[in-house]
């Protein structure tokens, strides 16, 4: 039956043809997206794209202009946010301070008059997912952050929602402890099996833990697609510069639209052929090798000489910075076992292969917000 446990349409959320605007602000601009029943879909992009309202129009605490919503099959307009079959876990977790975290966990089952028993036992498993069912009878202000998340979490489970919405949960925890958050809700999400939507402005972060990420600009999906799919073929040189590092080159394009004339090298591509007149090649750093420059004769493309401005130890890889010219130079990154032993000023050669060279149309790649700065280390 619809909406019931065993439904297969339970957990799926189809939003079509959404739009909201703040007066002159078009917030969300025309968004379908099929998110599937237990899912984790991350919804990325640059700070003012979208995502936080495209979030709560699905909870319900904002209502599209436009468009239509369905959650687990029938549609949610005009629906109240408690009367949906979500739940959302915020950045600022709001936990009652003077409650205990299992009096937190069973508030909203209290306000629904949930029998007793039921609640015990529903509190309990939910502090048992996150694993804090030993703090249950402590306040939340004698808990890390962390176990606050948890608590925050537990309490948004503890209805059993078929779609869990989480609007940067992780923002507020040191680096550390988000990385270790990250591989534990991932963990959880797969366990229980429930629809995750989780909105993160960082690309790493949406690259470890989902099956589908949809990148937002400017209102708008630029791309969905899984994490191999978005690091690997980005659909535009503004997703290329969000997900991952890259190299940009800029120049007129060459070759019948195959390669790019920059004015220092000639990047080639493999793919292609582009329509357009100016292009912007991509190049990944770990596509990049990097050797002595022996004074040899070089390929007529995708091969370049350069400086050694600097090496930075990453642990596992370690990144080379590479002068071309004033107004250029590249990141290389290489396995540190594999990596080039040279000193700042030694004179480099730089190449890669065809595949490896993307091309896109020169648009402004820049929008994607800081991310195409001059390379450093
Ligand atoms: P962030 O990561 O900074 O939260 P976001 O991608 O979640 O950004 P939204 O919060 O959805 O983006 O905002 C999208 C656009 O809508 C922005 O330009 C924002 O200024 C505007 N906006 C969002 N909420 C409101 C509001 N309540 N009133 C007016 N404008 C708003």
């Amino acid at each position: 039956a619809p909406g019931t446990a065993t439904d297969p349409a339970r957990g799926g959320v189809q939003l079509e043809h959404v739009s909201k605007r703040y007066g002159e602000q078009l917030a969300v601009d025309d968004v379908s997206l099929d998110i599937r029943p237990g899912e984790f879909l991350s919804l990325l992009g640059p700070s003012g794209c979208g995502k936080t309202t495209t979030l709560r129009m699905i909870a319900g605490f904002e209502h599209p202009d436009s468009g239509d919503i369905r959650i687990s099959g029938a549609s949610v307009l005009g629906r109240p946010p408690h009367r949906r079959d979500v739940n959302t876990v915020f950045q600022a977790y709001a936990l009652f301070p003077h409650m205990s975290v299992a009096e937190n966990v069973a508030y909203g089952l209290q306000q629904r008059r949930t029998p007793r028993s039921e609640i015990r036992e529903r509190v309990t498993d939910a502090l048992d997912m996150v694993q804090m069912r030993r703090f249950a009878d402590r306040k939340p202000t004698m808990l890390s952050g962390g176990q606050q998340q948890r608590v925050a979490l537990a309490r948004a489970l503890v209805n059993r929602p078929a779609v869990l919405l989480l609007d940067e949960p992780l923002g507020a925890l040191d680096r550390k402890l988000r990385e270790e958050m990250q591989l534990e809700l991932k963990l959880l999400q797969s366990h229980i099996g429930i629809t995750f939507v989780f909105v993160t402005h960082d690309q790493a972060e949406a690259l470890s833990m989902s099956d589908r990420i949809a990148i937002m600009r400017e209102g708008r999906v630029e791309q969905l697609g899984d994490p191999d799919a978005v690091y690997a073929r980005p659909a535009s040189a503004y997703v290329a510069a969000f997900v991952g590092q890259q190299n940009f080159f800029e120049g007129p394009l060459a070759e019948g639209g195959r390669a790019v004339a920059s004015s220092h090298v000639l990047l080639r591509s493999s793919g292609g052929p582009l329509a357009a007149s100016e292009g912007t090649a991509a190049v990944r750093p770990e596509h990049v090798r990097i050797e002595r420059d022996t004074g040899e004769p070089m390929p007529d493309a995708n091969a370049v000489r350069g400086t050694l401005l600097g090496v930075s130890h990453l642990g596992e890889t370690q990144q080379h910075l590479v002068r071309l010219g004033d107004d250029q130079s590249i990141v290389v990154r290489q396995p540190t076992p594999q990596a080039l032993h040279a000193s700042v000023g030694d004179a480099v050669r730089c190449s890669w292969s065809p595949e490896h060279v993307q091309l896109f149309p020169r648009t402004d790649a820049a929008a994607a917000g800081g991310h195409v700065d001059p390379p450093t280390l």
